[in-house]
């Protein structure tokens, strides 16, 4: 796996509430960059329809979950309504070796830890064009119920208060001309990180 020519690539934190797109604005920016990876997370949350496990999600028990904790095998790992969510360390440590720019797709409190452990990360703040959409977005997903969908709204709410600490905010208006500024984004840092 490893390609020891290759230069190490960048870590890229991408946050957005749930339902801003983040998903959406990853496949786009796939069809940019074949050098761009996503961490795939553990989460004890039970698949939704379609998604499949090792690929969206490594779908784990609680005390798996909380094995790899008492393993420090997790970059971050936060609560998020009522389930866990964590970045397994070593697949991220690989494909950084490997060159790739890996982005980890997490919430805020997640966020905020790797800031702490990396304070020059390239952190991302995707955001909804207004809640009115972001609404709109989460219940046309048709896959949550209207108390998820209210709990995830409050949560959203809660996560924008925290844009301001990431050093780029992202509006996901359309997810084509989203990914060509994250692409950008990306370039930049590293150029600036080159000279
Ligand atoms: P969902 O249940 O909608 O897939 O994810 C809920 C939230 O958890 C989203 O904001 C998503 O980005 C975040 N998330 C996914 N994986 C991780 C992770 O490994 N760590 C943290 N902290 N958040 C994550």
């Amino acid at each position: 796996m490893k390609r020891m020519n290759n230069k190490r690539g960048t870590l890229v934190l991408f946050t957005g509430s749930s339902g801003v797109g983040k998903g959406t604005v990853m496949g786009e920016l796939y069809k940019l960059s074949d050098k761009i990876k996503l961490s795939v997370s553990n989460t004890t949350r039970p698949p939704r329809k379609g998604e499949i496990d090792g690929v969206h999600y490594n779908f784990v028990t609680t005390e798996q979950f909380k094995k790899l904790i008492e393993e420090d095998g997790y970059l971050e790992y936060a609560g998020y309504c009522g389930k866990y969510y964590g970045t397994p360390k070593r697949q991220v440590e690989e494909l950084l070796d490997a060159g790739y720019d890996v982005f980890l797709e997490i919430e805020v409190k997640g966020g905020l830890q790797i800031m702490e452990k990396y304070p020059e990360v390239l952190s991302i703040f995707l955001l909804p064009p207004s809640m009115e959409e972001l609404e709109t977005r989460l219940r046309g997903r048709g896959t949550e119920s209207e108390d998820v969908i209210q709990e995830r709204l409050r949560q959203a709410s809660e996560e924008i208060k925290y844009k301001n600490h990431y050093k780029y905010r992202v509006i996901n208006d359309d997810a084509q001309r989203a990914a060509a500024e994250v692409f950008d984004i990306l370039n930049n840092y590293k150029d600036s990180k080159e000279n």
